[in-house]
This record gives C-alpha cells, structure tokens and sequence, in this order.
C-alpha cells in the first residue's frame, strides 16, 4: 500500500474509488494487495464475462503476443475479419466496425446513421433520439447522447443533435419525428441508469415507428451484450432485428475493444475513407474477441448461464426485508432497489469479502461472472443475507 500512497496524486481525480487495491485475479476471485480474497460479482464492471485471466483466452493472446501486436488497418487483419464473423454467425447482421471502447462504438453508430440518411439526400434527417436515464459514454458525443444531467454538469455546451425522450413511456413514440430523425439509440436494461429493462411492448412499438419513418434501430449492448443476460444478444429475447448493434465491455475478456455492427443497408454508408481507428481491431484484441465470442457461443455455454442466473435472481426476490424494495434484471445483470442510499451495504458486503457495485443512489448492482459456480452464488446469497439482517429494518 505504501507505494501506491506516494504515486496517487500523479493520477487525475476521475474516479470515486472504493479503498482497495486489486493484484491478483483468478475465475470469480480477485486478491488485494494484502492478501485478503474476494468474491468479485463486479467482473470488472461486466467486462470479464468469462472469469478473471480466463484459460483458452489467455493462452490465444499469449500466442498472439509472440507474432505480431500492431499493424494498422492500411492492411488485411484475419484476426479481425475472423472476429467479425464471429459476431455476426447465426445473426441477421451483416458487417462490424471495430473500435476500442463503448463510447466508441456509439460514435461509430451515429455516424453511420447520419451518413445514411445523407447519402439519401435528407440532410435535414440527422438527430439522434435517447431516452431518461440512458448512458452511451464519456466522449462529447456520447455525453450528449447519455441523458443524465449528472454526466452533463459543468461541460457546456452540449453538442447538438441529439433528444431525449422519456423511457418506457408510450409518448415518446409519438413525439419522435420522421423527417428529423435518423436513428433512435437505446439500452434494453439500462445498466449505469440503475438496472431498468425496457417494456416488451414498448420497445416493440418503438421498433415497428422506426421501420415505418426509416430510422436506425439502433441498440447499446455494451453492458448487455457478450452474453452477460444469458443469450449473446439481449436483443434476441426481445425478438428485435436492430440494424445497429455496439458492442464492448465483455466482447474481449477484459482486453480493449469495441464494436458496431449493421447490417448490410446502413453498413454500406461506410465507404473507404469514412471511418477510423489506429488501434481498432488490431491483431491483439481481435484475438482475444474472437476466442470469447467462440466459448461464449459454445453449445450450452449460454443455456447454462440462462438457468443458473435465473435460478439466483429468483432466490434473491424471495428475501423479505423491509430495506429492498425491488429486485430485477436479466441474466447476470441484476440490480436490488433498496428504499435509501446503497453505499454502506457495498462497504459492508466488501467487508465480508464480496464485491458488488452501485447503480445510482438506490440500487446495488449485481454482475457476477457467467462462469460463477452454483458454489459461489450461495456463497454470496449467505453473505448478503447476513448483511440484510444484519443492518435490521432500517
Ligand atoms: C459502459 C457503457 C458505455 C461506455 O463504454 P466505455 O467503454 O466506457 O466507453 C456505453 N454504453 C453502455 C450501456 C455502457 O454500459
């Protein structure tokens, strides 16, 4: 602890960090630089899908490492176009754009929807709808597209082209308006917004207007996706064929990378020249992509996760307490409501050796790794239970 003591203050204040410094990680479990062992449902903020320093993953990287890291995309990369393929198999999706990051991804999708729309001569069609509540990233872009005033305070002006229209509220079909819209960008569960899924009914009206006036239909699963809900895409239990996809967080194990996906009618507004990234889809990342998609998409691999997620969200709705007022989410992306303020609970969980995160004030955040054994849910239902009654009816 004592070197990171001296070195703190050379790193910029960005973040609110919980008192504990990771070493070391291995499947569900992370080690402190002391020692101490925890249970990590955070999985890196649903970014090591498969576990920390996953066997398969690793040795395909390591493999990598010793051939070639970088080449740029001034030429053919197999690594890229066999993660790409990856992506799309069994898909109604046609062509990926790579990147490194989400907010990348996002920046990439309405791009695209803006080229669209302009290479049909509409160049008044160029707003980008969200909705309440929303997150898509930190860039100036995506800091727009995110409707949340706590992630816009202090940096005016906005960039414009956006709006924002509420979630799950049957007015914001109505108000969304075809000669000014080119796509409408949204969450299925909004992750960071405090783990709402979208309505069924509500996302397929909102779906159906975007057919009829020519929009973008166009889905963040960067928190959702990578399987983290029990099937590779959220979008597949919503019975949606988006014709935009972004991708990150669990795509790479933990190794950067993001990902746009079309299908073929936006994906051809993307000519040579239109779109970049030094660092996207470089053989390094590609490798990583492609072996998760691979052991995410194995025969069973997701049924499994589906039953066993399912099995703990239902034992976690079955806890009386006065504190929580809801449990939901799908998959491993599951969020408690409680009737105040979460941050006590996260400090008293870590205390046992378990970790979870916040999603706004109220809401604890869930996100264990797809790979978490029957075991290792127990475990953590018996400490969370014990820190319920604990803390009594407060
Ligand atoms: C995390 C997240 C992003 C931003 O991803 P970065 O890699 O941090 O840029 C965008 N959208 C959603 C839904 C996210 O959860």
């Amino acid at each position: 602890m004592s070197i990171l003591k001296t070195t703190e203050n050379a790193v910029m204040q960005t973040y609110g960090r919980f008192p504990l410094s990771i070493k070391q990680g291995a499947g569900s479990y992370v080690w402190d630089h002391e020692g101490n062992t925890y249970l990590d449902f955070t999985s890196g903020i649903a970014t090591c899908n498969l576990g920390h320093v996953p066997t398969g993953i690793k040795e395909a990287v390591q493999a990598q490492m010793e051939v070639l890291w970088h080449c740029s995309n001034l030429y053919h990369i197999p690594q890229q176009e066999a993660a790409a393929a990856a992506l799309t198999e069994g898909t109604h999706l046609d062509q990926v754009f790579f990147c490194n990051s989400g907010a990348e991804a996002n920046e990439a999708a309405w791009k695209l929807a803006r080229k669209y729309t302009h290479d049909k001569g509409l160049k008044d069609k160029n707003v980008i709808v969200t909705f309440s509540q929303s997150f898509h990233g930190r860039t100036g872009g995506a800091m727009a597209a995110t409707a949340q005033e706590k992630i816009h305070k202090g940096f005016a002006p906005l960039m414009p082209g956006f709006q924002h229209l509420p979630f799950n509220d049957p007015k914001s079909i109505y108000e969304i308006d075809g000669d000014k819209t080119a796509a409408v960008l949204l969450e299925l569960v909004q992750g960071e917004g405090g783990v709402r899924p979208a309505e069924y009914e509500w996302v397929q009206e909102l779906s159906e207007v975007c057919r009829q006036k020519d929009i973008l239909f166009m889905i963040d699963e960067i928190q959702t996706g990578a399987g983290r809900t029990g099937t590779f895409y959220l979008y597949e239990q919503y019975n949606l064929k988006p014709d935009v996809v972004t991708l990150a967080k669990g795509i790479g194990s933990g190794f950067p990378a993001g990902a746009m996906l079309a299908v073929n009618k936006a994906a051809a507004a993307f000519t040579a020249g239109t779109h970049g990234s030094t660092f996207g889809g470089n053989p390094l990342a590609m490798t990583a992509v492609k072996a998760t998609v691979e052991t995410l998409k194995k025969p069973f691999f997701l049924s499994e996760v589906k039953e066993k997620s399912e099995r703990f969200l239902s034992q976690l709705q079955k806890i009386e307490s006065s504190q929580v007022k809801e449990v939901r989410g799908k998959g491993c992306l599951i969020g408690i409501e409680f009737n105040g303020p979460v941050k006590e609970i996260i400090e008293q969980l870590r205390n046992r050796g378990v970790l979870v995160l916040p999603a706004g004030e109220n809401v604890v955040r869930i996100l264990p790794p797809l790979t978490a054994t029957n075991m290792e849910y127990e475990k953590f239902l018996s400490e969370f239970k014990e820190v319920i009654s604990e803390r009594g009816a407060v």
